[in-house]
């Protein structure tokens, strides 16, 4: 408890010596980076600094809600900064082409909650044990003793929320729920939130989600479900890689299954594969980091190069192997 304290009193010390900020967070972009992303950005517009909120790529359509004022915006060259802060990133790749354009700053803190993390910060608060990255900065708001306005809430509840799976992983803690009561008194709009992100699915998805139902195969005892969503399938349904996030939840949440695959056709021979487990004993980040992606003990993935057939057998036999390994042991 000791040791985090004074990580939160270095960064806070790092925030007010400076004024100029920009606050960066992962591609492809989920509910705890750009929660946690456009709740930093706002209150340090409170705090009267200049802030920038940059991702390459666009907040997903059902987090839209979050940004009614377009905070987060794509990269720009020739920009000079105090302070970069990263959140939810686990390496400066996952940034993407927002790396390119921080060069010039006096410093760089990276605050996260995977265990992939490499640490790249000047300051690192890389704390495992947190469910959310969301978690982290109401805790460094709680701290600084900074207000946490309806909007700052509703941005904090939605990053917990997301990345907790509704608060019902096993990575979720009392002080999650804790914080969670917190926001809500704060004002975050629970209907509004769990509407917004939980029951606003476009037909796009559900047409892919169709897909999955129909086309999933089941291995190892039926303990490994897998499925590929090609680019056709996308196609076919009217859907992005966007729509995408979540639908491995359906195969994970079968009894028999202890670990879900979902490989994504980006391209010819590029292919994502997220990865989830159910088994404290398996670790599908240690998986990942394997094939030069990462993530947490249940969930990670990772961006592979080869035929689709090829990563569909490299990484099902990773998978075989840790679900064997658990029976010898
Ligand atoms: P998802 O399958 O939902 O995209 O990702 C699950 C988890 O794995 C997330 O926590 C995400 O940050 C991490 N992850 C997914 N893809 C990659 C990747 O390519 N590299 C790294 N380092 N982490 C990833
Ligand atoms: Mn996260």
């Amino acid at each position: 408890m000791k040791s985090r304290a004074k990580i939160i009193d270095r960064i806070l010390e790092e925030i007010r010596s400076h004024h100029s900020f920009c606050v960066v967070g992962h591609i492809r972009p989920d509910g705890d980076c750009i929660g946690s992303q456009i709740a930093l950005t706002l209150a340090l517009k409170n705090q009267r600094k200049k802030v920038v909120c940059w991702n390459q790529d666009a907040v997903p359509q059902k987090l839209a809600f979050l940004d009614p004022q377009g905070l987060v915006q794509q990269p720009k060259p020739g920009r000079k900064f105090d302070c970069v802060i990263a959140l939810d990133a686990s390496n400066l790749d996952r940034i993407g082409s927002v790396g390119e354009c921080i060069a010039e700053r006096k410093s760089l803190i990276n605050i996260d909650h995977h265990p992939s993390n490499d640490r790249f910060g000047d300051i690192n608060w890389v704390s495992q044990r947190s469910p959310s990255t969301g978690e982290l900065v109401f805790r460094i708001m709680k701290a600084a003793r900074w207000t946490i306005n309806p909007r700052i809430a509703e941005c904090l509840f939605t990053a917990i929320s997301t990345d907790t799976g509704s608060f019902q992983y096993p990575t979720t803690l009392p002080e999650t729920y804790l914080a969670a009561g917190e926001l809500l008194k704060r004002g975050a709009d629970l209907a509004k939130i769990c509407d917004e992100v939980y029951q606003s699915y476009p037909l796009s998805r559900v047409k892919l989600l169709k897909h999955m139902y129909n086309h999933f195969k089941l291995t190892e005892d039926n303990q490994i479900a897998y499925v590929w969503l090609k680019l056709k399938d996308y196609a076919r349904a009217g859907a992005e890689p966007n729509d995408t996030e979540g639908l491995i939840d359906h195969i994970r949440d079968i009894e028999p299954v202890v670990v879900a695959v979902v490989f994504e056709e980006l391209e010819e021979n590029v292919t994502r594969v997220s990865l989830r487990s159910k088994h404290p004993g398996i670790n599908v980040g240690e998986i990942a980091t394997n094939f030069t992606g990462g993530g947490h003990q249940a969930a990670a993935g990772a961006r592979m190069e080869g035929t689709p057939l090829s990563v569909q057998r490299k990484v099902v036999k990773e998978v075989k192997k840790a679900i064997k390994s658990l029976k010898s042991k």
